[in-house]
């Protein structure tokens, strides 16, 4: 099951969702988990390792 990043407006916290292509597809409700928010928003640059260097 593929693994999204979101982060909440309310309150700024950063979670993962796990979400099955069908349950995106019929527009499942995300939440969060530290206040209950719905106001959240999906990070698009979860496949992107952190640790990359842009020092090159
Ligand atoms: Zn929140």
């Amino acid at each position: 099951m593929p693994l999204y990043e979101y982060k909440c407006f309310e309150c700024d916290k950063e979670f993962i969702v796990a979400l099955s292509l069908s349950e995106r597809q019929r527009g499942a409700v995300v939440q969060c988990p530290g206040c209950n928010s719905k106001n959240v928003r999906q990070m698009i640059s979860s496949f992107i390792p952190r640790t990359a260097s842009k020092t090159v």
